[in-house]
This record gives C-alpha cells, structure tokens and sequence, in this order.
C-alpha cells in the first residue's frame, strides 16, 4: 500500500491563500479609501464616460422647465420676453466695470468693450434693439439672446457662443444667476477680443485644435476668477473643499471623476442657480473645468507646464 505523503504547501501557494482570502476585502476597502486614485488606471474615454455619467444624472434629477426661459419663440419677443431681455441684460455693463480689475485679461476686456449693445435672434436673423446700430463696429459686442426654439439652431453649439460674424454673444433667453451670468460674460467677451482685437490665429484656427484649446483654457480661467469674485470667494473656497477628497497625484480628467451630484448641487447652488436643467447644463460643463483645473494648480507646476496640462485636461474633454 502506498501512502500518499501529505505535500507540504509552497511558501507561494501560502502567499496565493492569502491573496484570495484576504485580497476581496482589501480590494473592497481600497475602493472605499477615499485618498486612493481610483480612476488612474482607467482610459481617457472611461474616465471622460464616468465623468459625463455622473454629471448627466445629476443633470436629469431636474425638469426640463420651460419657465427657465424668458424668451421662447423664434417670432419677435412679446413686451413680457423684451422687458426680461433688458432685465437680463441690464447689469452687463456695470459688470464689465465691476471686475475689471482681476487679472490682465479681465482689464484688457473691460477696457476694450466701450459698449454692448442687446438684441435677439429670431427666424430672420438678429435684430439688434437699437436700431440705428450695425454690428461689427470696434469695441461694440451684441449681446444677443437665442430663443427655446431656435435652442437646436446648428448655427449656435451651445448656450452661448462668440459669433465673430455679428460680433455677438448668442446666448440662450434662459435665467442665468448673477454669479453664472458674469462668468459667462467675460469668458465670451475674452473671444471677442481676441477675434476684434488682436485677430489672434486661435479665432480662426480649428475647433479643437492645440490653438482652440489654448484660448479657452484663457477664458476659463478668466470666468473662474470672475464667479469666485462675485461669489465673494465662495466658489473657490467650494472647489477646495472638493479637492481634499481628490488625491493630489489624480490627473485632471480623473479628478472629475470624483464629483457627486451633491458637488454639482452646491456649487450650482454658491452660483445662485435655481430651476431647471436649461442653466445647469451650462454650468455642470463649466464646473468641470474648474475643478480640472483647480486640480492642476493644486500640483504647482511651472506656469508653462501649467498650460500645457490645462490644454491636454480641454482636449480630452472634448476630443
Ligand atoms: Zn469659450
């Protein structure tokens, strides 16, 4: 009879054991760490799908309110919608003047629009309120509100748009918040006055290109600033706060992966946005950014290596 001889186990089956008795678990409590970068090892693509899930399902927790909109039809505006154009419009110019003095981008602005004018679009084209008026005239910009119908016109790509043909800022009749509204403002004007101004290569260069990227990351920056500073600095104060729960060594796309719809809910809510989807659509993508780009800061790099991360941070959001 043969005995079978109990085989002693290997120092390396011991340490497989282990692996799989004990590995679940750390496994588990990993992803529940949260100073792990856990989106690190993901694509480009996955992390920029995550970040877009998370911001589309907070987006869809809200109705699609037709209220939001001041200015509905593609016709000429009703006297109710014009008297809400001129209310939207009204604090524009004292904004410009307001927050001039944040950076050299913001005083070259200020000081190079001398004045805006307000308008509409609408079936027949724009119509701007003052009828003596013509656009393209040096250091005048249009700014001219896009109706709920004309929302899908494949003429304007978003919610607001530098449309250097008018020298206009389409932007949509929505409730934009103060905070919100400022911001935007600078940032579409900042197009402008690299397109009137300086014709600057990156006006007319393509969309997407290193050259595209490199001037949005300037007038990201610039709305940044400007709805920190008519936030009082609350805005910025948030976004630091998100930051202690991104680890400093995540990548800018991954750190956007860590936002919650309770972080979308209250720098929406420090940037005064209340209703619909309509105005969070704008500022979720702009809330992106800003903590993509806080979370380049963070690193303290280099001005120039700065830059090249916020671009390559644009591009893979967009790409
Ligand atoms: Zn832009």
């Amino acid at each position: 009879m043969v005995s079978q001889k109990k085989q002693p186990k290997s120092s390396f089956g011991g340490f497989l054991t282990a692996v799989s008795v004990l590995g679940i678990p750390l496994l588990i409590l990993w992803l529940l760490t949260p100073v792990q970068c856990r989106y690190k090892h993901f694509s480009t693509k996955t992390q920029r799908e995550m970040s877009e899930t998370r911001a589309r399902n907070y987006i869809r927790t809200f109705d699609d309110e037709p209220e939001d909109w001041f200015f509905k039809s593609s016709s000429n505006p009703t006297l109710a919608e014009s008297n809400a154009i001129d209310a939207q419009f009204s604090e524009t110019e004292s904004m410009l003047r307001k927050y001039a003095e944040l950076s050299p981008l913001t005083k070259r602005i200020s000081a190079y629009f001398t004045k805006l004018q307000v308008g509409f679009f609408s079936s027949r084209g724009i119509t701007i309120r003052d009828k003596e008026a013509k656009p393209g005239v040096p250091n005048t910009a249009l700014i001219c509100f896009v109706s709920h119908e004309d929302r899908n016109n494949k003429r304007f790509i978003s919610s607001r748009v530098w449309f250097p043909e008018w020298s206009a800022v389409m932007v949509y009749g929505k409730r934009w918040p103060p905070a919100a509204w400022a911001g935007v403002v600078f940032h579409e004007l900042g197009h402008g006055l690299y397109d009137m101004a300086d014709k600057a290569a990156s006006s007319r260069t393509t969309h997407a290109s290193k050259e595209w990227c490199r001037e949005e990351v300037d007038m990201h920056e610039v709305q940044y600033l400007v709805q920190n500073a008519a936030t009082i600095g609350v805005f910025r104060k948030e976004i630091q706060n998100i930051l202690t729960k991104i680890p400093e060594s995540s990548s800018a796309l991954a750190a956007t992966c860590y936002l919650t719809g309770e972080d979308y809910r209250r720098l929406d809510a420090i940037l005064g946005v209340t209703g619909g989807r309509s105005v969070r659509e704008s500022t979720v993508a702009d809330n992106i950014r800003a903590i993509g780009f806080a979370q380049i800061e963070r690193k303290g790099f280099p001005r120039d290596r700065e830059i090249e991360l916020k671009i390559e941070f644009y591009r893979n959001l967009i790409d």
